[in-house]
Protein backbone atom coordinates (compact mmCIF):
# COMPACT_ATOMS: atom_id res chain seq x y z
CA UNK A 1 0.00 0.00 0.00
CA UNK A 2 1.29 3.74 -0.55
CA UNK A 3 2.03 5.39 2.26
CA UNK A 4 1.38 7.91 3.96
CA UNK A 5 -2.00 6.89 4.49
CA UNK A 6 -4.51 9.82 5.90
CA UNK A 7 -7.75 10.74 8.09
CA UNK A 8 -9.49 12.38 10.28
CA UNK A 9 -11.87 13.06 12.95
CA UNK A 10 -12.61 14.20 16.51
CA UNK A 11 -11.32 11.98 19.15
CA UNK A 12 -14.10 10.47 20.53
CA UNK A 13 -14.64 7.96 23.81
CA UNK A 14 -13.66 4.51 23.45
CA UNK A 15 -14.28 1.30 25.53
CA UNK A 16 -12.20 2.63 28.24
CA UNK A 17 -11.13 -0.38 28.68
CA UNK A 18 -8.32 0.66 30.90
CA UNK A 19 -5.41 1.47 28.18
CA UNK A 20 -5.10 4.32 30.07
CA UNK A 21 -4.27 2.86 33.14
CA UNK A 22 -1.59 1.14 31.88
CA UNK A 23 0.36 3.89 30.57
CA UNK A 24 -0.58 3.74 26.91
CA UNK A 25 -3.99 6.42 26.54
CA UNK A 26 -5.37 6.06 23.13
CA UNK A 27 -7.31 8.60 21.74
CA UNK A 28 -10.16 6.97 19.52
CA UNK A 29 -11.23 7.80 16.30
CA UNK A 30 -14.59 7.21 14.61
CA UNK A 31 -14.08 5.14 10.94
CA UNK A 32 -15.15 7.54 8.01
CA UNK A 33 -15.15 4.90 4.96
CA UNK A 34 -15.71 8.18 2.39
CA UNK A 35 -12.48 9.82 3.94
CA UNK A 36 -10.71 7.16 4.51
CA UNK A 37 -11.90 4.93 2.03
CA UNK A 38 -8.12 2.80 2.52
CA UNK A 39 -9.56 1.60 6.03
CA UNK A 40 -11.94 -0.79 4.41
CA UNK A 41 -9.44 -3.16 3.52
CA UNK A 42 -6.15 -2.12 5.69
CA UNK A 43 -4.99 -4.96 7.46
CA UNK A 44 -5.19 -5.18 11.46
CA UNK A 45 -2.09 -4.69 13.19
CA UNK A 46 0.26 -1.24 14.66
CA UNK A 47 1.12 1.28 12.25
CA UNK A 48 2.87 4.34 13.33
CA UNK A 49 2.90 8.30 11.58
CA UNK A 50 2.23 11.16 12.83
CA UNK A 51 -0.65 12.67 14.78
CA UNK A 52 -1.44 16.44 14.58
CA UNK A 53 -3.79 17.97 17.23
CA UNK A 54 -6.50 21.20 16.16
CA UNK A 55 -6.00 22.10 20.20
CA UNK A 56 -8.13 25.28 20.75
CA UNK A 57 -6.21 28.05 21.65
CA UNK A 58 -7.13 28.13 25.69
CA UNK A 59 -6.17 24.36 25.97
CA UNK A 60 -4.32 23.45 28.70
CA UNK A 61 -2.13 20.98 26.62
CA UNK A 62 -1.31 23.96 24.14
CA UNK A 63 2.20 24.04 23.73
CA UNK A 64 3.58 27.27 24.86
CA UNK A 65 4.44 29.28 21.54
CA UNK A 66 7.50 31.58 22.44
CA UNK A 67 9.54 27.81 23.11
CA UNK A 68 12.14 27.56 20.20
CA UNK A 69 11.40 23.59 19.91
CA UNK A 70 7.17 23.82 19.99
CA UNK A 71 5.72 22.29 17.41
CA UNK A 72 3.23 24.29 16.81
CA UNK A 73 2.79 25.42 13.16
CA UNK A 74 2.49 29.47 12.49
CA UNK A 75 -0.31 28.85 10.10
CA UNK A 76 -2.75 26.94 12.18
CA UNK A 77 -3.47 25.45 15.03
CA UNK A 78 -2.39 22.30 14.87
CA UNK A 79 0.71 20.60 16.73
CA UNK A 80 2.08 17.85 15.60
CA UNK A 81 3.74 14.57 17.35
CA UNK A 82 4.73 11.10 17.08
CA UNK A 83 2.80 8.32 17.14
CA UNK A 84 2.12 4.63 17.53
CA UNK A 85 -1.61 3.09 16.17
CA UNK A 86 -3.68 0.01 16.04
CA UNK A 87 -5.85 -0.35 13.33
CA UNK A 88 -8.37 -3.33 14.78
CA UNK A 89 -10.92 -5.36 13.18
CA UNK A 90 -12.04 -9.05 13.90
CA UNK A 91 -10.67 -10.28 10.17
CA UNK A 92 -13.18 -13.48 10.39
CA UNK A 93 -16.40 -11.40 9.74
CA UNK A 94 -16.66 -9.53 6.78
CA UNK A 95 -17.84 -5.83 6.93
CA UNK A 96 -16.68 -5.22 10.52
CA UNK A 97 -15.60 -1.58 11.76
CA UNK A 98 -12.30 -1.65 12.27
CA UNK A 99 -11.81 0.66 15.72
CA UNK A 100 -8.71 2.89 15.13
CA UNK A 101 -6.61 4.15 18.74
CA UNK A 102 -3.61 6.12 18.48
CA UNK A 103 -0.81 6.67 21.19
CA UNK A 104 0.47 9.91 20.89
CA UNK A 105 4.06 9.99 22.17
CA UNK A 106 3.84 13.20 24.51
CA UNK A 107 3.02 13.34 28.05
CA UNK A 108 -0.09 16.06 27.87
CA UNK A 109 -1.84 17.71 30.65
CA UNK A 110 -5.19 16.82 30.15
CA UNK A 111 -7.54 14.81 27.80
CA UNK A 112 -8.62 15.82 24.51
CA UNK A 113 -11.76 14.32 24.07
CA UNK A 114 -13.95 16.00 21.07
CA UNK A 115 -10.49 17.46 19.74
CA UNK A 116 -9.86 17.35 15.71
CA UNK A 117 -7.36 15.22 14.81
CA UNK A 118 -5.53 14.36 12.07
CA UNK A 119 -3.13 11.42 11.56
CA UNK A 120 -0.55 10.17 8.62
CA UNK A 121 0.62 6.63 9.04
CA UNK A 122 3.93 6.73 7.40
CA UNK A 123 4.32 2.63 8.09
CA UNK A 124 3.85 -0.85 9.48
CA UNK A 125 5.53 -2.53 12.72
CA UNK A 126 3.60 -5.48 13.23
CA UNK A 127 0.45 -7.64 13.01
CA UNK A 128 -1.98 -7.69 16.52
CA UNK A 129 -1.03 -10.22 18.80
CA UNK A 130 -2.89 -12.15 21.51
CA UNK A 131 -1.43 -12.28 24.75
CA UNK A 132 -1.63 -13.97 28.05
CA UNK A 133 -1.06 -11.29 30.34
CA UNK A 134 -0.79 -7.60 30.14
CA UNK A 135 3.00 -7.21 30.76
CA UNK A 136 3.86 -8.93 27.99
CA UNK A 137 1.54 -6.32 25.90
CA UNK A 138 3.36 -3.57 27.54
CA UNK A 139 6.80 -4.65 26.63
CA UNK A 140 5.75 -5.33 23.64
CA UNK A 141 4.50 -1.62 23.40
CA UNK A 142 7.53 0.24 24.49
CA UNK A 143 9.00 -1.69 21.27
CA UNK A 144 6.74 -0.27 19.21
CA UNK A 145 7.23 3.30 20.29
CA UNK A 146 11.05 2.60 20.04
CA UNK A 147 10.58 1.37 16.58
CA UNK A 148 8.29 4.31 15.76
CA UNK A 149 10.81 7.20 17.19
CA UNK A 150 13.24 5.72 15.48
CA UNK A 151 12.06 5.52 11.65
CA UNK A 152 10.31 8.90 12.36
CA UNK A 153 13.88 10.02 12.84
CA UNK A 154 14.87 9.03 9.89
CA UNK A 155 12.49 10.15 7.86
CA UNK A 156 12.73 13.50 9.46
CA UNK A 157 15.84 13.97 8.61
CA UNK A 158 15.76 12.66 5.45
CA UNK A 159 12.94 15.06 4.37
CA UNK A 160 15.53 17.57 5.72
CA UNK A 161 18.20 16.68 3.76
CA UNK A 162 16.35 16.28 0.47
CA UNK A 163 14.63 20.17 1.09
CA UNK A 164 11.24 18.97 0.18
CA UNK A 165 10.16 20.53 3.35
CA UNK A 166 8.97 20.01 6.78
CA UNK A 167 6.71 17.14 7.87
CA UNK A 168 3.77 20.10 8.79
CA UNK A 169 3.96 21.30 5.47
CA UNK A 170 5.48 24.38 6.03
P1 LIG B 1 -10.85 5.67 25.86
O1 LIG B 1 -11.29 4.25 26.05
O2 LIG B 1 -11.96 6.67 26.08
O3 LIG B 1 -10.17 5.85 24.54
P2 LIG B 1 -8.20 5.71 27.06
O4 LIG B 1 -7.84 5.09 28.38
O5 LIG B 1 -7.73 4.98 25.84
O6 LIG B 1 -9.78 5.94 27.05
O7 LIG B 1 -7.63 7.21 27.07
C1 LIG B 1 -7.70 7.96 25.87
C2 LIG B 1 -7.79 9.46 26.10
O8 LIG B 1 -6.67 9.92 26.89
C3 LIG B 1 -7.70 10.21 24.80
O9 LIG B 1 -8.98 10.37 24.19
C4 LIG B 1 -7.09 11.54 25.20
O10 LIG B 1 -8.11 12.49 25.50
C5 LIG B 1 -6.29 11.23 26.47
N1 LIG B 1 -4.83 11.17 26.27
C6 LIG B 1 -3.93 11.76 27.13
N2 LIG B 1 -2.67 11.55 26.72
C7 LIG B 1 -2.74 10.81 25.57
C8 LIG B 1 -1.74 10.29 24.67
N3 LIG B 1 -0.41 10.48 24.89
N4 LIG B 1 -2.17 9.58 23.59
C9 LIG B 1 -3.49 9.38 23.38
N5 LIG B 1 -4.48 9.85 24.19
C10 LIG B 1 -4.12 10.57 25.29
MG1 LIG C 1 -8.66 4.56 23.82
Amino acid sequence: KPYPLQMEGKVISGFGRGSRDLGIPTANLPVDYDSAPWLADIKSGVYFGWAALNLPPSHPNQPATTSPSSTTTAASGFSVYPMVMSIGRNDFYNNTVPSVEVHLLHDFEADFYGVEMRILITGFIREMRDYAGVDELIEDIKVDCDVALRSLDREAWALRETGKGTLDGS
